[in-house]
């Protein structure tokens, strides 16, 4: 898409692009490629270590390999069930650091910092990103009373107003680019803008 159809102020058209469906649909058949390979993995396994090995009787390898290739399963059939969810349009509210502590049963408890942005969307529900690590993130990107719109089959985030920002997030691989880039340094998909 040339420059002067791509302005920085508004919802980027990239998002309905005939290219970035295709990305899409190739990155959902590849998704459930792994999610049906990962879900036969566990009970193949366990049913090869079954009949090999004298240590794991048959009957058990099979109920342990089923039970994990069950619990894949749910957590491909969560992800897949989040990714139909609705796009959605909100406005940052409000940005907070907490400390956070692991509990380690072997040593003293870790902590580490947690980077919230809460958003408050356009029907009038709460959003929350968390991140963990500081590193120019959702957290150091977006503004409070910014305008973000959620792409829930890619699982990332864009800004209404990109014109006074000097980096764009893409889309598609989450690789931070200089604003002046139309494609991904990393995937060469279209930015959103
Ligand atoms: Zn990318």
């Amino acid at each position: 898409m040339p420059e002067e159809e791509r302005p920085l102020v508004g919802w980027s058209r990239v998002a309905d692009s005939p290219e970035i469906l295709e990305t899409i649909r190739k990155n959902k058949r590849w998704s459930l490629g792994f999610a049906l390979f990962l879900t036969l993995l566990f009970p193949a396994g366990f049913l090869i270590a079954g009949l090999v090995s004298d240590a794991m009787p048959l009957n058990e390898a099979l109920i342990i390999g089923s039970g994990l290739g069950f619990f894949m399963l749910a957590i491909s059939l969560w992800r897949f069930a989040k990714m139909k969810r609705r796009t959605w349009d909100g406005v940052v509210v409000k940005k907070l650091e907490k400390r956070r502590y692991e509990r380690d049963d072997d040593g003293p408890s870790q902590s580490y910092m947690e980077y919230i942005v809460l958003i408050r969307t356009d029907r009038g529900k709460k959003k929350k990103i968390v991140e963990r690590k500081r590193g120019g993130e959702m957290y150091d990107y977006l503004e409070i009373g910014e305008r973000v719109r959620y792409h829930p089959v890619l699982e990332t985030y864009e800004k209404y107003d990109k014109s006074k920002d000097e980096v764009i997030y893409c889309n598609v691989c989450r690789r931070r680019n200089p604003i002046g880039n139309d494609r991904c340094e990393r995937c060469k998909n279209l930015l959103f803008k």
